[in-house]
């Protein structure tokens, strides 16, 4: 019997997580190994299904719906393939939801299938994303991606931002079509900001 495992990787923003993920599915195609891309997609108006990273690659990648079974849908790709597929290779690995998570989990443990999650561990509000949560629970193998603050620690905490570039505190984890944008800084300079910010406010109320 085949033997899988189920890997976290995670990071800040900025990270690198999904050039990796793509030099990974690259290094695969070259040794002819099968594999799977796949993504959850947060926003349904998104027109292409393409994991995409900011240094200027791309590859095609099946969506997973907020409903998908990913287990049925691994089991309908070995039935088509007429085996089982090697590698999956999962972006944006947060916004999966705990009952995928256990899904992937199980797709490892019944085909033998290998799982690479790339994802965020925590929103911009210091918090664990679902997806994020399970997978630190089952998965068998973690590794942190690491990226640096600019102030030359490592970054933890991806904070949101807004006009200003002001960091803000309230808000829905996940926001549908917004143009919000992010930064990842380390968790003293998020502390420091968002004290500096409070200062700043007081002083023109
Ligand atoms: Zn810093």
């Amino acid at each position: 019997m085949r033997k899988g495992k189920l890997y976290f990787r995670y990071g800040t923003m900025g990270s690198a997580k999904t050039a990796i993920l793509l030099a990974t599915a690259y290094n695969f195609e070259e040794r002819n190994l099968s594999f799977l891309c796949l993504k959850p997609i947060v926003d349904t108006r998104e027109a292409t299904s393409v994991i995409r990273s900011r240094i200027g690659i791309e590859r095609p990648c099946e969506w997973i719906y907020a409903d998908t079974n990913v287990y049925e849908l691994a089991q309908e790709k070995h039935e088509a393939l007429g085996g089982i597929i090697d590698w999956y290779l999962v972006d944006e690995a947060q916004f999966l939801t705990e009952a995928q998570v256990d899904q992937f989990a199980r797709i490892v443990d019944d085909f033998g299938s290998n799982v690479i999650c790339y994802g965020l561990r925590t929103d911009f509000q210091s918090h664990l994303f679902e997806g994020s949560r399970r997978l630190f629970e089952l998965a068998d193998t973690i590794d942190e991606i690491k990226s640096t603050c600019n102030c030359g620690h490592k970054t933890i905490i991806n904070a949101r931002i807004d006009a200003n570039g002001d960091f803000v505190s309230k808000g829905a984890q996940v926001e549908i079509g917004g143009d919000e944008r992010y930064v990842a800084v380390c968790r003293k300079c998020w502390r420091n900001k968002r004290i500096e910010q409070a200062q700043r406010q007081s002083l023109f109320k």
